[in-house]
Parts: structure tokens; C-alpha cells; sequence
């Protein structure tokens, strides 16, 4: 059967979103501002981690942002990466701080997320952030959940009124992407491991977001002919190619809307972090043209 659904093109959107920044940034040197500066952090060497902090520093780069990156032993103390932490937080050049995850075992998370200075929490991971999102008045947002919100967008659908089926409650991706869908007035179904008849409630969904981290879990049975479907998942093939937590190509058949994996929400990720290293910049008063 040919495929029917539009495809949600992350990359295209991602460009865009850059070539946008750009130019922001571009026009505010002009205007004798500063560049926005993003300091990346990495404890140890987990080799993911080492590829998406690699990717994260070339999008400063190209956007014109000053990227700084503080790549520190895996026996790095927590008070040492918390005065790190609070060295960045003084520092005038540096508007956005990102500590890579996961840390090593024996730090802990919670405590340096919370140490980051809400106005340059650009991973929108501490609770202040989360409070405002949850409360409908959000600052710093959550990067996967926003590009969601982007794409979803780019659909041009009213979501407003929709049944909206998340799988997956992390802190990261499901849970703001649940106070997301609830802010732009969908009516949301947060499932997670211990729900039960997932099938059910996903067959219900007008807009399905999937972030489990399990490889082509969601079969093309599950969706609601005509639904808005995001693939938030990314997870390794034995031969090092890219899958989703979808059957994409049985759930295409259904979807009116589909992102593909890779080159769906991945790239929204990297373009919504540096939205948010600009939009702290200009909280911070760098004053980028455009304000
Ligand atoms: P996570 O912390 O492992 O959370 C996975 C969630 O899925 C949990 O809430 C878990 O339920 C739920 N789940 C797992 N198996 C399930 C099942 N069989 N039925 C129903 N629910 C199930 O993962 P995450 O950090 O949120 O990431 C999710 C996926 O998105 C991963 O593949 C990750 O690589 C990807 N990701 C992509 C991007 C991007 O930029 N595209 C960004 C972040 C993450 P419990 O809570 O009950 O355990």
C-alpha cells in the first residue's frame, strides 16, 4: 500500500530555524551587541555523549554563537563541577549552561540542574522552568518537547480539542511535552510502563507523541487513521543505523502526519536549544536585533 501520510521534514525545519538565528545574531553584532555564548559541560567520556555535545558545539559555531566547552574527568568531584557551575553563572559572555547526560554515577543530577541559574537553564530542565511551564507562563523550554511543538505547528492542524496519547513520563521528554500538548488545550494521556491497554488508548489519539526508547514498538494498527504522529524515539540498529519507536512504514499508511527517524525531531532538538541560548541572551540583555 503506498504511504499516505505528509512528512514532518525536522531537518528543513531545523535549517530554517538556524538561518533565522543567524541572522539574528549577525544583526546584533551589527547593532554592537554581543553574541549569545553557550557553555557545554562533559564529565567523563561517554561516546554519545561525546557525539551530541560535537553536534551541539558546530551549531553554536555556525549560528555565530561563542561556544565554550569544559570537558572534565569522570572522577570530577560534585563540588567541583558545582563551582564550575557557579563560576558560568557569574560569567557575563555565557548565556545558556548545558551539562551533558547522563553524569556519572556519583554525581548527582538533580542537584547540579538546580545549580544552573534558572535564565540560563537552556535545557529548560530545572524545576523553576518546569513550574512556568506547568503553570502556562514558560520561560526557558524544554528543547524536544518545544521542537515537537514546532513541527506540530508546522502542520497547520488546531490542536486545540485534540486527544493527545503520550507514551513515555520522563522528565526530559514525556512529562513537559504532556504540559505542552495541555497548554496549546489538547486533552493528554501520559502512559508509561505500567499502563494498561497502551494499544487502546493509542488508537484514540488524534496526535500521538512516542518517546519510549523502544525500536518500531508502535505498529501501523495502533493509529488513528488521519492523526498528527511524532517519533521522539532514537535507538541503534545492530549494523548502526537509526530506528524510532515506530513501524514507520505500516504507521505512515494511517497518519496524516509522520516524522521520520533520523532527521525528524533530532535536528528540532539542536535548533530549540540554540532558540534558547538566544532567547537567554536576550533575557540577559545582550540585545540581539529582533527585540
Ligand atoms: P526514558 O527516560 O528511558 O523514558 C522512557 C519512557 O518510556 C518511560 O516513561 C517508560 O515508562 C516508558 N516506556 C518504556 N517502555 C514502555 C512500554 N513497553 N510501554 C509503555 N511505556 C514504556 O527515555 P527518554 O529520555 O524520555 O527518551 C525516550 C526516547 O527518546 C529514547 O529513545 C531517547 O533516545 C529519545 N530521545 C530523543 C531525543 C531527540 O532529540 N529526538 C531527545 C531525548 C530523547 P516508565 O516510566 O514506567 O519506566
Amino acid at each position: 500500500m503506498a504511504m499516505s501520510a505528509q512528512i514532518l521534514d525536522g531537518k528543513a525545519v531545523a535549517a530554517e530555524i538556524r538561518a533565522q538565528i543567524r541572522a539574528q545574531v549577525a544583526a546584533g553584532l551589527a547593532a554592537g551587541g554581543r553574541a549569545p555564548g553557550l557553555a557545554v559541560i562533559l564529565v567523563g567520556e561517554h561516546p554519545a555523549s561525546q557525539v551530541y555535545v560535537r553536534n551541539k558545539r558546530k551549531a553554536c559555531v555556525e549560528v555565530g554563537f561563542l561556544s565554550e566547552q569544559h570537558a572534565l574527568p569522570a572522577d570530577t568531584s560534585q563540588s567541583d563541577l558545582e563551582g564550575l557551575i557557579d563560576r558560568l553563572n557569574e560569567d557575563p559572555r555565557i548565556d545558556g549552561i548545558l551539562v551533558q547526560l547522563p553524569l556519572p554515577g556519583h554525581l548527582d543530577a538533580e542537584a547540579i540542574t538546580e545549580r544552573i541559574l534558572p535564565t540560563k537553564d537552556v535545557d529548560g530542565f530545572h524545576p523553576y522552568n518546569l513550574g512556568r511551564l506547568a503553570l502556562r507562563m514558560p520561560l526557558l523550554r524544554p528543547c524536544t518537547p518545544k521542537g515537537v511543538m514546532t513541527l506540530l505547528g508546522r502542520t497547520g492542524a488546531d490542536l486545540a480539542g485534540l486527544d493527545a496519547v503520550i507514551i513515555g513520563q520522563s522528565n526530559i521528554v514525556g512529562r513537559p511535552m504532556a504540559l505542552e500538548l495541555l497548554a496549546a488545550r489538547c486533552t493528554i494521556t501520559v502512559c508509561h510502563s505500567r499502563t494498561r491497554d497502551l494499544a487502546g488508548k493509542v488508537r484514540g489519539a488524534d496526535v500521538l507523541v512516542a518517546a519510549m526508547g523502544r525500536a518500531r514498538f508502535v505498529p501501523g494498527d495502533w493509529i488513528k487513521p488521519g492523526a498528527l504522529v511524532i517519533d521522539v524515539g532514537i535507538n541503534r540498529n545492530p549494523d548502526g543505523t537509526l530506528v524510532g519507536d515506530l513501524d514507520y512504514a505500516a504507521c505512515a499508511e494511517r497518519a496524516a502526519w509522520i516524522t521520520p527517524v533520523p532527521g525528524g525531531v533530532g535536528p528540532m532538538t539542536i535548533a530549540c536549544l540554540l532558540e534558547n541560548t538566544l532567547q537567554a541572551a536576550q533575557l540577559h540583555g545582550a540585545r540581539p536585533a529582533g527585540d
